[in-house]
């Protein structure tokens, strides 16, 4: 029996792996000790978890474990990035260049350091999602201390030319950041084979627990320095003060080991069921694919409903599928997702668009399912927009 609703919204976070919870346990009754106490037993014990998980991180993306600063998330992993590193090199310049289809977390913190006398560069992305690198090279300034471009698009799965991203901030002597949320432990993502600098990513999105998160920040070549955010203590090699948040550090290292395990049966496994209930609905027409295809995210798809608003097909089909638009639904009324406008869909398309996210634990069952929903559903709208048309 299926359990219902379906879950296909895996971008927005995904259930915590039972075998994550199983290792945090522990952490949470006798092994409760802090791991800053060097005095005592229950201190080391704490210790040497976080360090075991450190090395599970720098493993998934092919840091070193000493490059890695536990946070609370990707979200405080993109602020004390970008503003780490405004800080930090504001004697070599003040300008920064990210892109338009950034997650808030990036572009609202860019906004924050235009306050401070920050440049910021919003680069527009082509119609497939993708930055022009040709442009970036252009917007490069004397100034320019960092490039701020995230691996995989929250919304649409569509992956950013890292390596040409990296070879040009190399060539100018320019620190490359990364948000890489969505796409650490989906896919191979190897900060030294990429060329990134500083890399964030989150445990929830990879089935761990919420709010623990993690910045990769490069110990050689070039050797990179952050003003830290958040003082007191001196946790984290200066960078990130606070007592470490044991249970949920072992989880997110559980979660990054099985991720690197299963990294390559899930992304085919996953490839495959995201093709099937793409092609099928694409097949009841008017239906297109939003962002490139090539160079995606293989658990992901955005897809545009011609004729049927995605809010209408989400609030009638959310008893039986949990999925969601681009659009930030903190109004009454929908504004259309910023993601899908830079790509240049018209209002009334980005509107009738809708995110699906598989995951771990989505099934066959659980797609043919949604599939059959879905085209129910849209079928059924289009008829009733049909017979409005014509009264
Ligand atoms: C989810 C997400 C974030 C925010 O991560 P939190 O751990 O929830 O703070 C940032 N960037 C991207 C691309 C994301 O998908």
């Amino acid at each position: 029996m299926l359990q219902l609703p379906v879950y296909l919204d895996n971008n927005s976070t995904t259930r915590c792996d039972p075998r994550v919870v199983e290792v945090m346990l522990p952490y949470f009754s006798e092994k409760f000790g802090n791991a800053a106490s060097r005095t005592h037993s229950f201190g080391w014990i704490a210790e040497e978890t976080v360090e075991t998980a450190r090395k599970q991180l720098a493993e998934l993306i092919n840091a070193d474990k000493t490059e890695i600063i536990f946070t609370s998330g990707a979200t405080e992993s993109d602020n004390l990035a970008l503003k780490g590193v405004f800080e930090n090199y504001s004697s070599k310049g003040n300008h920064i260049i990210t892109a338009t289809t950034e997650h808030k977390a990036v572009l609202d913190t860019c906004k924050h350091i235009e306050k401070l006398g920050g440049e910021i560069t919003y680069l527009n992305v082509n119609s497939d999602g993708r930055i022009d690198v040709d442009e970036l090279q252009k917007n490069i300034r004397s100034t320019t201390i960092l490039i701020a471009i995230m691996y995989a698009n929250n919304e649409t799965g569509v992956i950013q030319p890292i390596k040409k991203i990296s070879a040009i901030a190399k060539e100018h002597g320019i620190l490359f950041f990364c948000d890489a949320a969505q796409a650490a432990g989906k896919i191979k993502v190897d900060v030294i084979d990429d060329g990134i600098d500083l890399l964030a990513f989150t445990a929830h999105k990879i089935y761990g627990p919420k709010g623990i998160g993690a910045l990769y920040v490069r110990r050689k070549n070039p050797r990179v320095k952050l003003i830290a955010q958040t003082d007191g203590g001196g946790h984290e090699r200066n960078m990130r003060s606070g007592t470490l948040n044991v249970p949920a550090i072992a989880g997110f290292g559980k979660a990054c080991e099985l991720c690197m395990n299963e990294m390559e049966t899930e992304a085919t496994r996953l490839n495959d069921l995201r093709n099937k209930l793409e092609n099928n609905l694409i097949s009841l027409g008017d239906v297109s694919v939003n962002g490139n295809k090539e160079f995606r995210l293989p658990h992901v798809t955005n897809l545009s409903f011609k004729n049927s608003t995605a809010n209408n097909l989400m609030i009638r089909l959310n008893t039986k599928i949990a999925i969601s638009s681009g659009s930030a639904c903190t109004s009454a009324l929908p504004e259309p997702s910023y993601v899908l406008k830079a790509m240049q869909l018209s209002d009334e398309l980005a509107n009738a668009s809708l995110r699906f996210g598989l995951g771990r634990f989505t099934t066959e069952e659980e797609i043919d399912f949604a599939i059959k929903e879905i085209s129910d559903m849209v079928h059924k709208l289009r008829t009733e927009n049909h017979a409005f048309i014509k009264t």
